[in-house]
């Protein structure tokens, strides 16, 4: 039998567009998506946790991992260093299963070079102003950590046009919608439907 191999979703945002409530909703809403969970040197914030929300391990086990290529994709984001598990992504890849990475513009880009039919989808903010402000409310970062991370926004957004798809993330609601669409329809894409459904269209030829 034909194994149809599974969808890889990349979403990548800057800081502060809304794409962790956005992906949380996501994987609530019963299409069966599996979040690869990335290893990074940046310390917890309140009420993440190890293992759900990141593998958080010190910048030496990082290096270690990254010399070892446990990476499929790595980046240095606002001075932390963050990385996607090979072992984890193979696994999943083989088992057909979708994929979805969160993950920034530069790793997102090395997913592309190497998985050329991932599906790269970038959000968002309504606004500049609103970017600022999700971004200081947030207050779970210093001043100085937001300021670094408004400038980056500027950096990120200028990729755009090396994503399949964007989002404006102006309302939660409108915004799953559209990502729920894009998953949708993805997975009924011919080349996709062709190999799953083979049997029958054998039959009905
Ligand atoms: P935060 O520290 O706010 O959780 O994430 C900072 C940025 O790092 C976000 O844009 C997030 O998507 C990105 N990020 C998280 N995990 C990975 C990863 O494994 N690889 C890369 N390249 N970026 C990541």
């Amino acid at each position: 039998m034909i194994k149809t191999p599974g969808c890889l979703f990349v979403i990548s945002a800057p800081s502060g567009a809304g794409k962790t409530s956005l992906v949380r909703e996501l994987l609530q809403s019963s299409l069966n998506l599996n979040l690869s969970v990335s290893h990074t040197t940046r310390l917890p914030r309140n009420g993440e946790i190890d293992g759900r929300d990141y593998h958080f391990v010190t910048e030496a086990k990082f290096k270690q991992m990254l010399f070892n290529g446990e990476f499929v994709e790595s980046a240095e984001v606002y001075g932390n260093l963050y990385g996607t598990s090979q072992h984890w992504l193979n696994d999943a890849m083989s088992s057909g299963q979708d994929i979805l990475l969160e993950i920034d513009c530069q790793g997102a880009k090395q997913i592309k070079q190497i998985f050329p039919h991932s599906i790269a989808i970038f959000i968002l903010p309504p606004s500049a102003e609103a970017l600022a402000t999700r971004l200081k409310t947030r207050a779970q970062d210093d001043p100085e950590i937001i300021k670094k991370r408004l400038k980056a926004a500027r950096e990120e957004i200028s990729h755009i046009a090396e994503f399949n798809y964007i989002i404006v993330n102006g309302k939660l609601n409108e915004a799953l919608s559209d990502l729920i669409c894009i998953v949708k329809a993805e997975r009924l894409k011919t080349e996709r439907q062709t190999m799953k459904h083979h049997l029958l269209v054998a039959q009905l030829s």
